[in-house]
């Protein structure tokens, strides 16, 4: 016949409990490393995140110090336009409002020196510096241009307070000579002329030298930037992937070493089943224990159910064990009742440890002369019975050999003992007979022999 198939339910749980079997780590063993384990990748973990929160913050103090860097750049630039555009302005139309602007960005904003002062001190590239402080040298070189041309224009208007700054400026003997008119054409061509047109570009260069250089100081310290916080965001990753790897063990081996072995326990108890040692060794010690405490229980069950239902000299089943023996049967059976003849006699003769004796060697000779399936009792001082379940009337020869085989045995003093006889009375019950009157009809077989003089057998009914 075809073994039903195994289900997947069935092939886990025998895996399971295989596993559980094959591993006896310690519980405790087990939960220590872990702990370690998880703390040092927690740690590791946390220190890749702080490292990367930190790195990201210099990020971004790099990027705002380049922002601000680049805008002194723009600012000196811008500064170094709007002086020029204010020196022309003032070339072309005198108008001293565009001189007052000049000398309040020369003598008090100065836009430049602080645009300057901010990239001193936020660029970490001094190139970048550097080139943007020669940019301001040429632009102080050209302002000395821009003022002696301003000069000759002031010096063509009557009545204009000359701020302190021209006034420093000294013409030469030629220029004090021209016509206003000319000091003016002097002038403008001084803030237009090739030279002056150089300069600027000079000073444009040098500012876009700074701006370059600031711009690959940036891209540099943003992909070193990037790199580390690749680096520290791939250890964060893995930390959190050992971590999650850590926890998985741990269930794993929580219910390995523990859950699936209780669950198991938790059945083995309810079956009435000693216990399977299994998973951790902590519960390996606890499954001796309840082991050894369980088979001292069930020896003593099993001693006092012996106790109860057997003879405590001869061990066979008592009166007791009989009586329920011969209301269970459930079928029809033979009832053999056997008597010591004159045992009374064996007490007074070869005294009380003889007459034990005896009563030993009698159980023992019937429960080797029937089969193991009949019952043995002894149901009184010097009667026992034999219960042969199954037995009919056709069965009588056979059980006439084996009382005659018995009372033969008894006869033979070669063993020590003294012969002794019986009388036995047999009676068939058939299905559905009382277990009282069986009992009746072999006690009433077994007393006929007694009254035609005992050592002999009788079956009921053919009296
Ligand atoms: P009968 O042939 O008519 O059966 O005569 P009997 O002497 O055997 O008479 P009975 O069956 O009435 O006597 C049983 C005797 O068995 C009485 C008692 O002294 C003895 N006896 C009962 N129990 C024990 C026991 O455990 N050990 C011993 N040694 N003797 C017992
Ligand atoms: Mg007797």
């Amino acid at each position: 016949m075809k073994k039903p198939k195994a289900s997947r339910k069935d092939a886990l749980a025998s895996n399971m409990a295989y596993i559980a079997r094959s591993v006896s780590p310690r519980m405790r063993t087990i939960h220590v490393c872990s702990f370690i384990l998880a703390c040092i990748l927690a740690g590791l973990t946390l220190l890749a995140m702080h490292y990367a929160i930190q790195t990201q913050a210099k990020s971004n103090r790099i990027t705002e110090a380049h922002h601000e860097c680049q805008q002194a750049v723009d600012v000196l630039q811008e500064t170094s336009d709007s002086l020029t555009y204010e020196a022309r302005q003032y070339v072309e139309t005198a108008d001293p409002q565009h001189l007052n602007n000049y000398i309040n960005e020369v003598e008090h904003s100065k836009h430049r020196e602080s645009a300057l002062q901010t990239l001193r001190e936020n660029a970490s590239n001094q190139k970048a510096v550097e080139a943007l402080e020669q940019a301001r040298e040429y632009s102080n070189s050209l302002s000395k241009t821009e003022l002696r041309a301003m000069r000759l224009v002031a010096e063509t208007q009557e009545g204009l307070s000359i701020p302190d700054s021209l006034q420093d400026i000294t013409l030469s003997k030629d220029e004090q000579k021209l016509s206003n008119g000319e000091k003016r054409d002097l002038a403008s061509k001084q803030v237009s002329d090739e030279r002056y047109m150089r300069q600027k570009l000079d000073i444009k260069n040098q500012v876009q030298e700074s701006s370059d250089l600031l711009i690959e100081t940036l891209r540099d310290d943003l992909e070193r930037c990037n790199a580390a916080l690749d680096a520290q965001l791939t250890a964060l990753r893995v930390g959190i992937i050992l971590l999650l790897f850590v926890l998985a063990f741990v269930i794993l081996s929580t219910t390995i070493t523990m859950l699936w072995p209780m669950a198991v326990y938790e059945q083995n108890i309810r079956d009435d089943q000693a216990l399977d040692p299994m998973g951790a060794q902590e519960l390996r010690y606890l499954t001796a224990a309840y082991n050894d405490m369980y088979a001292r229980n069930h020896d003593r069950a099993e001693s006092l159910s012996y106790e109860a239902n057997n003879d405590a000299l001869t061990g066979v089943h008592n009166r007791g064990s009989f009586d329920k023996l011969l209301s269970q049967n459930k079928s029809s059976c033979a009832l053999i009742l056997v008597d010591i003849d004159y045992f009374k006699n064996f007490n007074d003769e070869w005294g009380h440890e003889m007459g034990d004796a005896i009563l030993v060697e009698v159980a023992a000779t019937l429960y080797a002369s029937f089969k193991s399936t009949d019952h043995v009792c002894r149901i009184g001082g010097d009667e026992f019975a034999v219960i042969m379940a199954d037995a009919h009337p056709n069965l009588r020869n056979v059980i006439a050999f084996r009382i005659e085989k018995v009372a033969t045995f008894l006869r033979d003093t070669s063993n020590g003992l003294p012969a002794a006889t019986v009388s036995v009375g047999i009676a068939f019950g058939e299905l559905g007979c009382a277990e009282d009157e069986l009992f009746k009809r072999a006690d009433s077989a077994l007393y006929e022999v007694k009254r035609r003089g005992r050592d002999g057998y009788a079956f009921y009914g053919e009296t």
